[in-house]
């Protein structure tokens, strides 16, 4: 089989509808009344999926989303504050690069790749060493596709006094947060994950008092989300050029977002996408990396095939030439690759998408099937 566009497999960018794209095919003045409305009611509609109307900003950003987690890091970590930054994957070892090159005092915790930090990890840490400000956690942890307990580790932080900064960007629209229950300070999501737009600008979810309180904290012009928040309460405009079609493709896929249901209709796809994903895969004697009780239905991570005829360039190239775009795995110690589970797609195509893998396999000869 060979399709026209590759399905993206790939957690964002990823595979969006039509509809969504030909949202992009107006110019659009970024002083125009319209568009004002457009942003404004962007904002308005995120913040409901936190249930963060009354308690949080909403901030865009342009740029892709470590643009935001490091405008949401410089802007609401104080330059006297420190971070204790959890790790266990590439993204959060990005974090605390975040904090190093922003000259932001840290310090970290990093557990194996296939272990979430657990609350009384964190519980223990705070105890250790009371000048840490703020904890800055990865939700969904992109490089495998793990977990971590945020409500648990929240409370943990919460019950300290300390401030929590989440980077939610692969979970943001498909696992549910809720801001009045869980606290935090910044919970920053993207355009291009879950919200299936196209990638192009981020969102940072601010507490209003931590915002209100950031002034001149930030090192940068560009990246100080204060000042961002403040032009576009202002004015209702961008602070400077803003991603006009992104802005009007997330708009357009908010809509379908609502449309099919919300945040656990959109959960239920994803659900079934990695359910349907595991168990095709598990036939082709294809083992995930994690067990299933600490997996989110965002992206899965496989064993390579132990075999002597596997590589991954010649596997991928196979693999598309058949419509389909898979992920390289991120991990040091272990051969992997990755399957997203997230964007335009359904069962029908995950399961076209492993025959598709079945093929390349038995193509290269790498699986007795
Ligand atoms: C995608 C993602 C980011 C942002 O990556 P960019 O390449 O800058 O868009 C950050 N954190 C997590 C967990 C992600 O999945």
């Amino acid at each position: 089989m060979r399709t026209a566009a590759p399905v993206l497999l790939t957690p964002g960018p990823l595979t969006t509808s039509a509809r969504t794209r030909q949202a992009m095919n107006l110019d659009w003045g970024s002083w125009d009344e319209a568009f004002n409305q457009l942003t404004a009611s962007l904002c308005e509609q995120l913040l409901a999926i936190v249930n963060g109307a009354d308690s949080h900003h909403c901030v865009p950003l342009q740029g892709s989303g470590t643009f935001a987690v490091e405008a949401a890091i410089g802007t609401l970590v104080p330059r006297n504050g420190k971070v204790l930054v959890l790790i266990n994957g590439a993204y959060g070892k990005r974090l605390a690069k975040i904090c190093e090159v922003l000259g932001r005092s840290f310090s970290t915790f990093e557990t194996a790749e296939d272990e979430p930090t657990s609350a009384a990890d964190v519980e223990r840490l705070l105890r250790a060493d009371p000048t840490v400000s703020h904890v800055a956690l990865i939700h969904c942890e992109t490089s495998t596709g793990i977990l971590n307990p945020l409500a648990e580790i929240a409370e943990v932080v919460a019950r300290h006094g300390k401030r929590l900064i989440i980077d939610a960007m692969s979970s943001f629209g498909a696992l549910p947060i809720d801001a009045r229950q869980v606290p935090f300070d910044a919970l920053i999501a993207a355009s291009g994950k879950c919200l299936e737009g196209v990638p192009g600008m981020g969102l940072v979810f601010a507490r209003k008092e931590a915002l209100a309180a950031a002034a001149g904290n930030s090192h940068s012009l560009a990246m100080d989300l204060h000042d961002q928040h403040a032009y576009m309460a202002k004015t209702g405009q961008w602070r400077f050029t803003p991603p006009t079609h992104v802005v009007a493709a997330l708009h357009e896929a908010l809509l379908q977002y609502h449309e099919e249901g919300g945040l656990p209709a959109r959960l239920g796809r994803y659900a079934d996408n990695c359910q349907v994903l595991l168990e095709e895969m598990a036939r082709l004697g294809l083992r995930s990396f994690l067990p299933a009780a600490i997996q989110a239905p965002i992206i899965v991570t496989f064993h390579a095939p132990q075999d002597p005829h596997y590589q991954f360039k010649a596997f991928y190239e196979r693999v598309k030439a058949k419509g389909f775009i898979l992920y390289p795995g991120k991990l040091t110690r272990v051969e992997t690759f990755r399957v997203g589970c997230i964007g335009q797609v359904g069962r029908s195509t995950m399961q076209a998408a492993v025959a598709a893998i079945a093929e390349a396999l038995r193509e290269m000869e790498v699986l007795d099937i």
